[in-house]
């Protein structure tokens, strides 16, 4: 039987009211099948015991619950753990938990790197999803599973759970923008999950429009924009998003100005650093500048190579003349260290095929 192509975990409360009235049923059985979706991570009908059989079997009639089944695990020595899940398409996605210990081992700061898709479309060329192309948009629903999932885990294994979400996992997550925005707001939802947005932060490629209507939207997470070159020059040769003046960095620098405004946040900018490609002096002074736009802090990220790929990290020494000439220009920087490398968990290395 062909499944139906409305997938529940991807409305909104008030989609699934207007669908639940339009069944003859009151709203507030909307409300009841909607904590059941992303509370209760319910995976079949049945579940929603509460839900009258007549209204589960009208719902079964013609809607889905999308679901993803966990087929792999992988711890690294440094603790981060990396999950590969599975769709009904067979397609497949990662997800990532990243502990974060004080001196005395305890975990102070438990982040999950969630994928908004599976795939991207943004051909970034050092990043290994890059190379894999667009399969598909995860649903808001499936999302806010994965930070379900290694909340528990991360409870199970450290007593607590989960602190911090940041979509910078498979996928350019305003590219999947209704989602991103439907589980940003189920993940703050009190009812859900109860995160401050303060605790949420979406990374993009840099899409201009859609950082302006992420202000504009009023949802508060932070904003990380992956920066990764100082000039339109370099920056077109690895990320093709910027060869397009809707997407370059004039682009970009009004986007930002104009979130910057509307939102009173600051933006983060992610750079990953490339030997011999974006650490020298003069591209420090262009960060800088890029830096000066709206406030703002840079945080360096060492690169990890991935396999096919030409990039090698910057050596320790030209990493710290970058960030001297940051720091003497009154850049707010903070320095990375990638996590889960040995794992292929680190940025820039996921990819479904490691399954
Ligand atoms: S770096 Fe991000 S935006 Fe670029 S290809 Fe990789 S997942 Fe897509």
């Amino acid at each position: 039987m062909d499944q139906s192509p409305l997938d529940l975990k991807t409305l909104t409360l008030p989609e699934l009211v207007s669908l639940v009235e339009s069944l003859g049923e009151p709203s507030f059985r909307a409300k009841q099948i909607f904590r059941w979706l992303h509370k209760g991570g319910v995976a079949a009908f049945d579940e929603m015991t509460n839900v009258p059989a007549r209204l589960r079997t009208l719902l079964r009639d013609r809607s889905r619950i999308g679901t993803a089944r966990l087929i792999k695990e992988v711890q690294s020595s440094d603790g981060t753990v990396k999950f590969l899940f599975e769709l009904e398409s067979g397609n497949r996605f990662e997800t990532v938990l990243i502990p974060d210990f004080d001196s005395d081992g305890v975990a102070k700061r438990l982040t999950v790197c969630v994928s908004s898709q599976v795939g991207c479309a943004m051909g970034c060329t050092f990043c290994a999803t890059g190379t894999m192309g667009f399969k598909e948009n995860l649903s808001a629903g499936v999302i806010v599973d994965q930070v379900r999932f290694v909340d528990q885990r991360a409870r199970g294994q450290y007593g607590r759970g989960v602190t911090n979400v940041v979509f910078m996992g498979m996928g350019e997550p305003l590219l999947n923008y209704d989602q991103v925005l439907l589980a940003c707001q189920l993940l703050n939802n009190p009812d859900i999950f109860g995160l401050s947005y303060k605790r949420v932060t979406v990374s993009t490629v840099g899409l201009a429009k859609q950082i302006e209507r992420l202000a504009d939207d009023g949802i508060p997470a932070s904003l990380a924009v992956s920066l990764h070159a100082p000039d339109d020059t370099k920056r077109s040769s690895i990320m093709p998003v910027n060869r397009s003046e809707r997407t370059d960095l004039t682009a970009l620098r009004i986007a930002i100005q104009h979130y910057v405004r509307v939102t009173g946040k600051r933006v983060t900018y992610e750079y990953c650093m490339f030997d011999g490609f974006n650490d020298s002096v003069t591209d420090a002074v262009n960060l800088a500048r890029v830096a000066s736009w709206a406030p703002s802090k840079v945080n360096l990220i060492m690169y990890n190579p991935v396999l096919g790929k030409d990039f090698q990290p910057t050596p320790e020494e030209r990493l710290n003349q970058f960030i001297q000439v940051l720091v003497d220009n009154e850049v707010t920087v903070t320095v990375r260290r990638s996590r889960g490398q040995d794992i292929d968990a680190a940025c820039g290395q996921l990819a479904a095929s490691a399954g």
